[in-house]
């Protein structure tokens, strides 16, 4: 039997769509091609990224004037792409710093300019969401992290930022309804809530581009990618692929509004006994708790051991915290199913009882 996969990233992806993939590998469109052999310049391939930007544009619901990107080097490289394209020389940006990624991002960004963070919260571990803080209106942009996957805090509000807005979405995009019209840069690394890694999705403001004074590299330079439709050079095309799979099973499901629902109910659930069972408490502020990432301790480390072996009897993966938070992390992205939530709060109770 499959195993309940709560892995942080790479992610639990549907079950269909996985078949649906290794059936690409094979015969692609019954054309007996491989869709990793043929050419991302045929009309087939072409079809695939049509139908990708396509849905990615109707869930999220992508108002006129943004460009739907696929590109490579992870959300990591957008740390970096973000200020190339954004920050004017001698420039300024404001940047919250909510965790391990949040301060990547911050670094590349002091690497071409001066960054003033403006909401921090390095101070507990970053177990919560800074609020209330200004956003200086001389930057050139603000930054923020929507959803803190090592530490399961997620901003359930934005700020209105006085100058352009840009958010790494990596871990909860697609998971809830979000205004794209608020922002003019959203990225998200595929592999947490869409597809395998090897793209990231960057949904971009065309008219904020081409302004900041700097010479950009070629592939560093979003507008090469959006004159070219994300095919400058050769797309990934199999993450892309599995992507637009996703996408369609969501759709199919309901899209945002309805998983967004389903995601409240799996939260709910581990949350609820999070709190009921003395043997457990969570990490995170409680308003700040994100649904996607849920951090946890036991509040006896004596059954540590016990209650390890009983979650891998049933069959349960990926659970382990990350090492920077310890304790235990249950990942619960799009693809999970509830009754797979159901299974961890189950073992959490079988200890208490035990
Ligand atoms: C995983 C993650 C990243 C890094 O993504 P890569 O695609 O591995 O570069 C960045 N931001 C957040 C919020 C993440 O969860």
């Amino acid at each position: 039997m499959k195993k309940h996969n709560f892995s942080a990233g790479p992610c639990i992806l549907p079950q269909e769509v996985l078949q649906q993939a290794s059936a690409a590998v094979l015969n692609f469109n019954d054309d007996n091609l491989s869709l990793i052999e043929i050419s991302h310049r045929s009309k087939p391939f072409v079809a695939v990224m049509d139908k990708a930007i396509a849905l990615v544009k109707e869930l999220l619901n992508v108002p006129e004037g943004y460009s739907v990107l696929f590109l490579q080097g992870g959300a990591s490289m957008e740390f970096l792409m973000v200020p190339l394209n954004l920050m004017k020389v001698d420039g300024k940006a404001a940047y919250t710093n909510t965790g391990a990624w949040a301060k990547k991002a911050i670094a590349e960004a002091k690497s071409l300019g001066e960054v003033a963070v403006v909401g921090d919260s390095s101070d507990t571990n970053y177990n919560y969401i800074p609020k209330g803080y200004e956003i200086p209106s001389d930057v050139d942009y603000f930054h923020c992290t929507s959803n803190n996957t090592i530490y399961g805090t997620q901003m359930k509000k934005f700020p209105l930022s006085p100058s352009l807005m840009v958010c790494d979405m990596s871990s909860d995009i697609f998971s809830r309804k979000i205004e794209v019209s608020k922002f003019d840069i959203i990225y998200a690394g595929a592999q947490k809530n869409m597809g395998p890694a090897g793209t990231t999705l960057v949904i971009v403001k065309n008219e904020i581009l081409g302004n900041n004074g700097r010479e950009i590299p070629t592939m560093l330079n979003y507008n090469t990618h959006i004159s070219k439709e994300s095919m400058f050079n050769t797309p990934p095309v199999f993450p892309i692929y599995v992507s637009m799979l996703t996408l369609q099973w969501l759709k199919d499901l309901g899209g945002v509004e309805a998983i967004e629902k389903i995601n409240q109910e799996k939260a709910d659930l581990l949350y609820g006994e999070i709190d009921r069972n003395p043997l457990f408490e969570g990490t995170a502020a409680k308003e700040d708790r994100s649904n996607m990432n849920v951090c946890f301790l036991l509040t006896d480390s004596s059954k540590e051991e016990a209650f390890n072996n009983m979650w891998n009897e049933a069959g349960i993966s990926g659970v382990k915290g990350h090492r920077s938070v310890g304790g235990y992390r249950a990942s619960m992205y799009n693809a999970m199913a509830i009754e797979s939530v159901q299974v961890l709060v189950d073992v959490m109770k079988k200890l208490e009882q035990n």
